[in-house]
């Protein structure tokens, strides 16, 4: 059997499975969805969004790019967020990393890698502004974990930059793909900014 047929075999178990838990599985959810929360994660295949956080189809808005970056210029992802924050009304804000990323250890290397280079040079930056502390590092694992982490911490900065964004709360965890856990490691309360230069004004809306 061709390998991607599993994944439609898997389809009609899964289905029947969740069908015979609950009759009203699907079509309870086939009018709107309410999700609570925006999940922006990285496309590593091992960090599943919703399997690690347990929650079922409806719950998480999910965009997810190599690296979990958030780019200003980046027009998918900023239609994202702006949709799930007026629209959606999503409360929470998550980033969520992960050790073992491909994507950072490229971004720490000299390799050539063709126009994905022009994606991770956003994270070469994350390491130029926070080149002091990591340089000390001599562990090398170390520091790459660091800068997993540090870019996080950046990657919530930039959300909380944008004028959309300053009424939600912002998280940035990083999942560990060696135990399974979810660590957070960042937290903005709405309004939290990472410098005032970044505030903006609402007149025409209340608080
Ligand atoms: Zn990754």
């Amino acid at each position: 059997m061709e390998s991607y047929k599993r994944l439609l075999l898997n389809n009609l178990a899964w289905v029947q499975d969740k069908l015979t838990l609950r009759p009203d599985f699907f079509s309870r959810h086939s009018e709107v969805q309410k999700p609570e929360f925006l999940w922006i994660g990285c496309s590593d295949s091992r960090v599943p969004a919703e399997e690690v956080t347990g929650v079922e189809p409806g719950e998480l808005f999910v965009h997810r790019n190599v690296a979990n970056l958030v780019v200003h210029t980046d027009f998918n992802m900023l239609s994202v967020v702006q949709y799930a924050v007026e629209v959606l009304k999503v409360k929470h804000i998550i980033v969520c990393g992960h050790y073992g990323c491909g994507g950072v250890r490229a971004a720490m290397s000299r390799s050539h890698l063709g126009l994905i280079n022009k994606w991770l040079r956003h994270m070469k930056d994350v390491y130029r502004l926070h080149s002091v502390e990591l340089d000390a590092i001599h562990d090398q694992e170390r520091r790459y974990e660091r800068l997993i982490e540090l870019n996080v911490f950046e990657q919530v900065n930039h959300l909380a930059e944008l004028s959309f964004v300053q009424r939600r709360a912002l998280h940035g965890w990083i999942y560990d793909i060696h135990t399974g856990h979810l660590k957070q490691i960042a937290k903005l309360d709405p309004g939290q900014l990472p410098h005032e230069i970044f505030v903006y004004e609402f007149p025409d809306e209340p608080g």
